[in-house]
């Protein structure tokens, strides 16, 4: 396999000389071996993008004043030029930080393009409201775009996740300086390759990769509008700090420790692949995973079972082949990570049924087995903080009333999801759920509609036209009664 080196940053709309002397290094989660280098970004580097997307957003010929018809062409060559690119941004991404190539090919090869022609569309259908005032005049009301944003995304869905953030940002009109996180900076130098060959004007889109310091000089950089954040809680809570004091507007998309609710007429290994998909995809490294298995009393001993079974035939490999299921994670951080809930979960008394070490057969790479504890009460660590890695937390409910209060019982609330024959009952069972998102018999993130958390999963939505208004400034125009239509 080839290495990937960058000696340039994109900003301004072409590739510049670093101003610092740091450089990222990326190694395989697989084979731990270098697989590519960027230069790292400094403060400075982070001033010049500020300033590019500042002249971008205010000079001359400004992207927020375009047509939106107009911006649409552009991000159309953006979203050609990162289909041409889908197959090598799917590898680069799983290279960096082990996401199965399936998944891959769909979260980061696909859905970027997909988002960009979504979100431009969007803008073009919007139209200018006029309302007749009660006052006998007309209020006219705009949306306009909201100014530079800092965007800041993790390395687990890092593609997926950038387009989060970007796709209503540029269709809106706004400009970008987005830091990608240390692990996954391959795949967002070949983004901006795509942006480049796509003709997109000078400083529209920057990027500038670095850590969490370099990220909190974004965040608090006068020239930054709004900023929007994908990450940890804890980092989340920064931010929002920073951002309160400024009075700038935040979207905060945070962690997670979702409830996947069996009810007692579920047909679970009839639905083995979506409750797979909705639990231990990309190795457990996704924030809305329902995490915590709830499970009927009355069937306990077969959801059990069911869940072990699962877990412990997955197949675990290098990410690159077809037929793996899980690959590693991210680092040897995050292994240790995983390792240390997995021993907690142990000394708090939880019955290990699958996984609970690393597989024998890899010598290398940061790969742990897909884990599963039964008998793990709601107050255990492993059932409160979020693990981000393949383990499972099975916990007992006697009634329906009991599994609401555990799956509320928790800090979070992103995702979730019922499992039942019963879609009336599971629905009826979803809505008494407190989080942001769930889903029955899957777990899906729709493009059309609303993404997001409450309490410590963050504020605001990504996704559906709640997407878009995130990046738009609502401005009223009073128009007196003698103008009025
Ligand atoms: P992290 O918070 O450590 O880092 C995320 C990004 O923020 C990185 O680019 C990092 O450099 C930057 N960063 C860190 N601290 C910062 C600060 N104080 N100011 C500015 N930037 C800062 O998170 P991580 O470990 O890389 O990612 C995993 C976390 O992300 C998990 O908690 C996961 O649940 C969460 N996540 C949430 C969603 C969602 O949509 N809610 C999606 C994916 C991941």
């Amino acid at each position: 396999m080839s290495t990937m080196h960058y000696d340039q940053l994109y900003v301004g709309g072409d590739w510049q000389q670093p101003r610092g002397t740091a450089t990222i290094e990326v190694h395989s989660p697989t084979t731990e071996e270098l697989i590519g280098s960027v230069p790292e970004g400094s403060d400075a580097d982070i001033d010049a993008a500020v300033d590019a997307a500042r002249l971008a957003f205010d000079g001359p010929d400004a992207w927020g004043s375009w047509e939106p018809a107009r911006r649409q062409e552009v991000l159309a060559r953006f979203a050609d030029e990162l289909e041409s690119r889908a197959a090598e941004t799917a590898s680069r991404v799983t290279q960096q930080n082990g996401m199965p190539i399936v998944v891959a090919e769909q979260f980061e090869g696909g859905f970027p393009p997909l988002l960009l022609r979504y979100y431009s569309q969007m803008v073009v259908d919007q139209a200018e409201e006029r309302r007749a005032g009660m006052l006998g005049g007309t209020a006219v009301v705009l949306r306009e775009p909201i100014g530079v944003v800092g965007a800041i995304v993790p390395w687990n869905v890092p593609q997926g996740i950038t387009f989060l953030k970007i796709a209503p940002a540029l269709a809106a009109g706004c400009t970008v300086v987005l830091k990608p996180a240390p692990e996954t900076v391959l795949d967002a130098f070949l983004m901006a390759e795509a942006a480049k060959a796509a003709g997109l004007p000078d400083g529209v889109l920057n990027v500038v990769p670095g850590g969490r310091e370099l990220g909190a000089y974004l965040v608090s950089h006068p020239g930054v509008d709004k900023v929007s954040f994908t990450g940890s809680t804890a980092a989340g809570r920064a931010i929002a700090e920073t951002c309160g004091r400024l009075l700038r507007p935040v979207t905060l998309e945070l962690g997670g420790k979702s409830a996947a609710i069996v009810l007692d007429d579920a047909d679970l290994l009839g639905n083995i692949e979506s409750f797979f998909a909705s639990t231990l995809l990309n190795n457990g490294q996704i924030c809305w995973l329902g995490t915590r298995v709830l499970a009927p009393q009355s069937r306990y001993a077969e959801v059990v079972d069911t869940v072990t079974g699962l877990a412990a035939n997955l197949v675990i490999g290098d990410p690159l082949d077809r037929g793996t299921q899980v690959g590693p994670l991210v680092s040897s951080r995050q292994r240790d990570r995983v390792e240390s809930y997995i021993a907690k979960g142990g000394s708090d008394g939880g019955r290990l049924t699958a996984g609970g070490g690393r597989p024998e057969e890899r010598d290398k790479g940061w790969f742990v087995q897909p884990t599963v504890f039964a008998d793990v009460d709601p107050n255990h660590t492993i059932a409160q903080e979020e693990i981000f890695g393949p383990v499972l937390a099975v916990i007992p409910y006697r009634d329906e009333d009991e599994a609401v209060r555990i799956a509320n019982d928790t800090d979070y609330g992103l995702g979730g999801s019922v499992w039942t024959a019963d879609l009336e009952r599971g629905e009826a069972f979803a809505r008494k759920v407190r989080t942001g998102t769930i889903g029955l018999n899957h777990y899906t993130n729709d493009p059309t509609a609303p993404f997001g958390g409450i309490k410590s999963s963050g504020m605001g939505r990504e996704l559906g036209p709640e997407g878009l208004s995130a990046f738009q400034n609502l401005k009223t125009i009073y128009l007196p009664p003698t103008a009025a239509s």
